[in-house]
């Protein structure tokens, strides 16, 4: 049964990749377990009402690596993944800002982004060679 009201999500707009490629995968137990309920929200059937962020969000909200509301994973974390951010809003047509339901999201990612572009938008990020991510859209591409 469709529930009463959608679950509302604040998502820096890179994760929306970082989403496709989920396996489990994280920081810390906490951050692994509040992404899985993400992720569930997002791709559910009724799907959730997302804002696109450029700054930190409710999957940086279990991060270990978050400093005073910033993203301290390394040195230059910070700037680099609001790069990341611009660069996957500027590819979707969107803005931060932009209110979206999450599957009217999900097919504009597939749609928009293709898993060889991911080295570009994602570099220096640790989870790249791991190749969950590009294997993540390449396979939700492949089943539509
Ligand atoms: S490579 Fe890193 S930044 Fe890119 S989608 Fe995967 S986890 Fe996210
Ligand atoms: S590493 Fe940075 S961007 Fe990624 S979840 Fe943690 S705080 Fe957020």
């Amino acid at each position: 049964m469709q529930p009463a009201t959608r679950k509302r999500l604040e998502i820096r707009a890179h994760h929306l990749l970082c989403m496709f490629g989920f396996k489990g995968l994280g920081y810390s137990r906490a951050f692994v377990d509040n992404m899985r309920t993400i992720v569930d929200s997002f791709f559910s059937q009724w799907g959730a009402e997302v804002e696109l962020l450029t700054g930190c969000d409710a999957i940086c909200a279990a991060c270990p690596h978050v400093r005073h509301g910033k993203c301290a994973a390394e040195e230059g974390a910070d700037l680099a993944v609001r790069t990341r951010d611009e660069k996957v809003l500027a590819m979707l047509g969107l803005a931060a800002g932009d209110r979206l339901d999450s599957p009217s999201l999900v097919r504009l990612v597939a749609d928009k982004v293709q898993p060889s572009e991911l080295p570009l938008i994602c570099a220096g990020c640790q989870w790249l060679p791991v190749g969950y991510c590009q294997e993540g859209l390449s396979n939700f591409q492949r089943g539509r």
